[in-house]
């Protein structure tokens, strides 16, 4: 393989060369939405950060087998294996059935995803369909000595695992602080030490979502979910585990320690994890209120933003940061990046209709060698697109005629363009239907205008629900008028 990249490895907390262990095969696992409610932006973000290592993974050559999960089954709402399960208690109060609530976000987690031009992972598995593979592999940790159960719920006894094992190796935290930060068990407590977590789960009498298990009628505590499967389709060692930087303290901590009770190694070779997507410096997050969901930035439809900004608009805001880096969001950089993003796409417009000369007058060799380095440093997608506005800044000097290419670079430059923006970046031109409606879209919006001037509000409204009718949203701001094809 000509290109090779180095990989920052959460576990070791370094750079590595990333070889993986069977060439040109590579198996990823990354933790997937828990589809009990729709994704937010911040969601997004890690889904988008690892699109672009795939896609980069499979530009190189190699045959990545792809597995994200789904999670639809056992998620509390309490932070100690503690609470209702979250599905359950919104079917509860709309009165369906939880997998109605699963079903439901599950098609809306896959449109938001093919809206960003997302690749599908080869394997998407569900917890509740490998909940078989989850009690196996409690059974198994049960037989090596490193869980015990306690009417009904099987729980990790971290503390006898660290006595032969890192127990936070991930994230190389102290035991000691863990547990000065972990609150003291109650008197209702099962567990027998503070940080044990839940392998499996007694149901309670009015707990919906249930299973049959050799302890009793249960569901599978969140974190087997990931070890379970990852096993299943990928084996016991495999080549990269990756998630939101916010699962390395717990999740994916609980994970190596029941793949290491169960397998006897660490599951993943590397450890991948995407910073967060933050408003205001705070990490987005459904509980903090402060979630944007993908619609609202396509429609427009939220005070904080001025105008409706298009998928690939929003999918270029994230590439333009490192996935190791936060990024916060606003309605100004999301501006920034829409006046990017067309900028570049103008210059890929122009590629197919340069004139060669006989000779260069520029390096695209150097060019594409840089734009390849960043890439090979670590997915670095901001110092990728950086030499794509170098590209664009040569595209213009050759169609102003000011800069000269040989055919054979211009053939370079062309391939090497829309492979980093189409193949690896995964950004598409965006829809030919709606810049031919452009036109026609401005003097309808410019003849409502003129209604509401004359205080004809009739008319205006008239206007906006036929268009709406015809799937066109208009969007009113103070200063304009926008509109999106809904
Ligand atoms: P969840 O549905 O909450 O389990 O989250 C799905 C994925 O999104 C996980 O990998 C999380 O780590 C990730 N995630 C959650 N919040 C953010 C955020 N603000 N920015 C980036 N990734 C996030
Ligand atoms: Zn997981």
């Amino acid at each position: 393989m000509k290109n090779q990249v180095q990989v920052y490895n959460t576990l070791t907390r370094s750079k590595e060369l990333f070889i993986p262990l069977q060439p040109p095969l590579v198996g990823m696992y990354v933790c997937g939405p828990t589809v009990y409610s729709d994704v937010h932006l911040g969601n997004c973000r890690t889904f988008v950060s690892f699109d672009l290592i795939y896609r980069y993974l499979l530009h190189l050559g190699y045959k990545v087998r792809y597995v994200r999960n789904i999670t639809d089954a056992g998620h509390l709402e309490g932070d100690r294996d503690e609470g209702d399960d979250k599905f359950a208690k919104k079917a509860k109060l709309e009165q369906v059935e939880p997998m109605e609530i699963v079903q439901r976000y599950t098609l809306g987690f896959h449109e938001v995803m093919g809206l960003l031009n997302t690749l599908p992972p080869s394997i998407e598995p569900t917890a509740t369909g490998h909940i078989a593979e989850q009690i196996e592999m409690v059974k198994e940790i049960l037989a090596s000595g490193l869980a015990y159960e306690v009417n009904g719920t099987v729980y990790f006894d971290v503390e006898k695992y660290s006595q032969n094992h890192n127990y936070t190796i991930l994230t190389n935290r102290q035991l000691e602080d863990l547990l000065a930060n972990t609150r003291e068990l109650g008197g209702q407590d099962d567990k027998k030490g503070r940080l044990d977590f839940a392998l499996w789960i007694k149901a309670k009498p009015e707990h919906i979502m249930r299973w049959p298990s050799p302890w009793g009628w249960g569901f599978p505590g969140w974190h087997i979910e990931c070890s379970a499967m990852s096993k299943k389709y990928l084996g016991d060692t495999f080549d990269i585990h990756g998630g939101g930087l916010d699962l390395a303290a717990t999740h994916h901590t609980n994970e190596i320690a029941q793949s290491q009770a169960c397998n006897h190694h660490e599951p993943a070779r590397f450890w991948m994890h995407t910073n967060m997507l933050t408003v205001n410096g705070t990490r987005m997050s459904k509980s903090a209120g402060n979630g944007f969901l993908p619609g609202e930035l396509f429609s427009g439809n939220h005070p904080s933003l001025s105008k409706a900004f298009s998928p690939m608009t929003v999918r270029f805001f994230m590439l333009q940061a490192h996935y190791r880096s936060t990024l916060d969001f606003s309605n100004e950089a999301l501006e920034a990046s829409e006046k990017g993003f067309k900028r570049l796409l103008q210059a890929v417009d122009l590629l197919n209709g340069l004139k060669p000369s006989d000779q260069s007058t520029c390096d695209v060799a150097a060019l594409k060698a840089r734009g390849y380095a960043a890439m090979n440093d670590d997915f670095n997608s901001p110092i990728l697109i950086a030499e794509l506005f170098e590209a664009v800044k040569l595209i213009n000097g050759i169609n102003d005629g000011k800069v000269q290419i040989s055919v054979a670079d211009l053939a370079s430059l062309s391939q090497f363009v829309k492979q980093m923006v189409f193949d690896v970046l995964g950004l598409q031109a965006e829809g030919k239907e709606g810049t031919e409606l452009a036109p026609l879209m401005d003097l309808v919006i410019k003849l409502r205008n003129e209604a509401k001037a004359k205080q004809d509000y009739a008319t205006s409204d008239k206007i906006r629900i036929a268009l709406q009718e015809a799937g066109i949203q208009l969007n009113d701001s103070k200063e304009s008028t926008t509109w999106t094809k809904l």
